[in-house]
């Protein structure tokens, strides 16, 4: 195979985590070639739910910035990749040859297969177009309905209530945010929402939609019908594996990329960061691990480039996470529990401003800040030294 022209350093997905990775690269001077398949440069996804939906932020301040002396081709998907002879073959059918990659592929929406899923006015938040999209689709509806109770529900119904609309939350666990946060926090932020005029609907799940073209009810399992002018579906996402597949990578538990704690994946000089990296983190005793967070994102980019340029690091950082729900309320998140057994409550749930802290057999795996009550740094220096703590030392 003769490639068409060769690159040193070779980025595919020019998300968050290809970003960033570019952007480290360019300031060690090296050659990049960041390819993506979307139709805009690089961009920031939280606003889609927030700022860009309410119309309060613009398209332009979702653009990462630093990316100036980066080649970046955009509308180009990767189509395949030779890990052998490393060469990888553009959708113009154009051959890169390739020093070392980086595949930061991301995830892409789980798709709700119920009847009636095809009805107009049904709605999925991944890309910019989505919100745009979203936004005009509402300006003159009533009533949503959003689908799932992890933070894209949750956010979207904050924000389309903001903008008068009557929006219901409907979703399989009990409470809101419940998966992440377990079930106390969650039944503090259904009574945010709700204290806001959102109706939460637990323990529901979705048959399908009725509607002639347009959506305008969503049935439930139970026989409720809720009636919808719009739906945003947030069911989580699958990591976009399609391309590692295609070439040969070996996938892991969480069907992402699996990789190594230097996050180099089964190919020699291929590296894997962001929602599509399952990497064994250092923080889980070597456990294997995929976060979908922004910042998580851009630290795997970093460490990845760093690797490629031969720092053989260990990915350490502790993974953080924001949410914001209108202004109504904030949240932060430090670490990645997977399993806890114990929760310790800081401040006040009365007041709103407070820290749950997520212990397994008394160490700190993660700490959920709200509001603002500070307890985010003493969470990630606990996380970071494998610390155990007790009820009264973090209190204290
Ligand atoms: C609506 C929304 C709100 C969010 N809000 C928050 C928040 O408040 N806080 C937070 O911490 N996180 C938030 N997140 C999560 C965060 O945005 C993601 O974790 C982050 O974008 C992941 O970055 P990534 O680079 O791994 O993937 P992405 O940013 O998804 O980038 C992957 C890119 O790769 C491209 N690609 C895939 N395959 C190919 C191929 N073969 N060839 C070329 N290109 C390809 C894709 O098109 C995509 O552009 C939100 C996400 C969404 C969707």
């Amino acid at each position: 195979m003769s490639a068409t022209r060769r690159v040193e350093h070779l980025i595919v997905g020019a998300g968050t985590a290809g970003a960033a990775a570019a952007r480290t690269l360019r300031a060690e001077g090296a050659e990049v070639l960041l390819v993506g398949r979307e139709l805009d440069r690089p961009y920031h996804r939280p606003p889609i739910t927030k700022g860009l939906l309410q119309g309060t932020e613009s398209r332009e301040s979702t653009f990462f910035e630093g990316l100036d002396d980066v080649e970046l081709l955009t509308r180009t998907s990767v189509m395949a990749l030779d890990t052998a002879a490393r060469v990888a073959t553009l959708q113009s059918k154009e051959e890169i040859e390739y020093g070392n990659a980086v595949l930061a592929t991301g995830a892409m929406v789980r798709r709700l297969n119920a009847e009636g899923a095809q009805l107009e006015g049904i709605h999925y938040l991944r890309a910019l177009a989505n919100a745009e999209s979203l936004r005009s689709d509402a300006e003159e509806a009533e009533r949503v309905v959003c689908i799932g109770g992890s933070y894209i529900g949750c956010e979207a119904a904050a924000s389309l209530t903001a903008m008068g609309k009557r929006c219901t939350v409907v979703m399989l666990e009990a409470e809101p945010l419940e998966r992440g946060f377990g079930a106390r926090a969650g039944n503090w932020f259904r009574g945010l929402l709700e204290s806001h005029g959102v109706e939460v609907v637990g323990e529901a799940s979705v048959q399908g939609f009725t509607g002639a073209e347009r959506v305008e009810a969503v049935q439930l399992d139970d026989g409720r019908s809720l009636q919808a002018d719009v739906v945003v579906v947030g069911v989580g996402v699958l990591p976009d594996v399609m391309l590692a597949r295609k070439s040969g990578l070996e996938l892991g538990d969480t069907g992402g990329v699996r990789c190594d704690a230097q996050l180099r994946t089964s190919a020699e000089g291929v590296y894997a960061a962001g929602d599509v990296c399952e990497y064994a983190s250092v923080l889980h005793d070597g456990r294997h691990v995929r976060v979908e967070h922004e910042d998580h994102a851009e630290r795997q980019g970093e460490t990845a480039a760093r690797n490629m340029l031969g720092a053989a690091e260990e990915h350490r950082t502790v993974p953080y996470f924001f949410s914001d729900l209108a202004d109504w309320g904030s949240l932060e998140y430090v670490g990645a529990a997977l399993d806890w057994d114990e929760e310790v409550v800081n401040g006040s749930l009365d007041e709103g401003r407070f820290s749950v802290w997520y212990l397994d057999s008394g160490r700190v795996r993660a700490v959920l800040d709200v509001n603002g009550l500070g307890d985010l740094d003493r969470g990630r220096e606990a996380i970071e030294q494998g610390a155990r703590l007790t009820r009264s030392e973090i209190v204290g």
